[in-house]
Formats: structure tokens, sequence, C-alpha cells
């Protein structure tokens, strides 16, 4: 049993199936303080939820809205890289952590679908983690399946999103158009 931190039920889809197909049972665990405002974040729980749902997928709903605690993470480091690395590490750590402390055999993360994250990153970090925390890391590169889960989500009607997740994201998605 292995604890999946899931970012939104689209990239879910394909993780959770190449997950299956190995005979790896994930629970999906739902702990992103990134995602702003709180609409946005409401509707990518309550997607993931119905989601789990109708998969028969337990899942952890992890923190809550966590808008004050992220900025005060990002303070250090409000642009590009250096901040992503800050919100990956708080995701993944308290990922690991919970896995650690609650009898699963490891963890992984479905930010490893998506060509937009940092890639490298998300794979050093997650690893770094493991180590801290006593657990292990299942990597995977599911980022081949990226595009078909974006389609399957479509057919879905499933909730898509139009930015990463916190409001700097969404300020760099909208300020350009
Ligand atoms: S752009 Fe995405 S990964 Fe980077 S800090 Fe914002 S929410 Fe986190």
């Amino acid at each position: 049993m292995i604890l999946l931190h899931t970012c939104c039920a689209p990239c879910a889809l394909k993780c959770v199936e190449t997950l299956k197909d190995e005979r790896v049972a994930p629970t999906v665990f739902f702990y992103n303080p990134n995602i702003h405002p709180y609409t946005e974040y409401k509707s990518r729980a309550d997607t993931l939820k119905d989601f789990c749902k109708n998969e028969g997928l337990p899942l952890i709903e992890h923190g809550g809205y966590g808008l004050r605690d992220f900025l005060a993470l990002t303070a250090e480091s409000r642009e590009g890289r250096g901040r992503c690395r800050l919100c990956y590490a708080e995701r993944l750590d308290t990922t690991a952590k919970y896995a650690a402390e609650n009898g699963f055999e490891g963890f992984s993360t479905t930010l490893l679908i998506s060509p937009y994250q940092d890639h490298e990153s998300l794979k050093e970090i997650g690893e770094r983690a493991a180590a801290r925390f006593g657990t292990e890391f299942l990597y995977r590169d599911f980022r081949p399946l990226f595009r078909a889960g974006q389609a399957m989500a479509r057919e879905k009607t499933l909730y898509m999103q139009k930015y990463c997740g916190c409001i700097f994201s969404e300020e760099e998605r909208y300020i350009r158009n």
C-alpha cells in the first residue's frame, strides 16, 4: 500500500491506472497548500473526492486550505524554480512523513506526470524526503502518459485547472494574455 500525493484528479487518472497495473494499491493523499484562491482549491478537492468515490479509492485530505502558510514558506524565494522547489519539498516531506508514520510501504506523487513541472527536482526532493523520514519514494516517469490522461479527463468532464496552483502561477498564466 502506497501513499500517492495527488495534485488533482486529471493528473491522478493515469498514475493510478499505472500503479494498479503494477498491483500497487494507492491511497490518494491531497495535501496542496499551494492551491489558491479558496474557490480553486475547493474545485480541485471536490473533483478529486468525486473521482475517488467513483473509483473506490481511499482518500485522505490533509491540511486544508493553506494560503498563509504557503506565503510564509515561500517568503525566501518567490520567483521561479526556487519557489517551486520549496513547494515540492513542503508537499513531499509532508507526504513522506505521513507515509512513514501510518504504515505505508512508500509514497509517490502525481506531479511526476506533468511535463510542466521540474521533473528532476521532484525526483531529487522525493528521494531526499524518503531518506529523511525512513520510507521509500516510488519514482516513476509518468510523463509519456500526460496527454492521454488529459484527454481522458476531458472525456469524463472533470474540472480542469488553468494554472499550476499558487497565486504566482495564476499571475504568470494570465498576465501575459
Ligand atoms: S508554480 Fe506550481 S509548483 Fe511552483 S510554487 Fe506555484 S504551485 Fe508550486
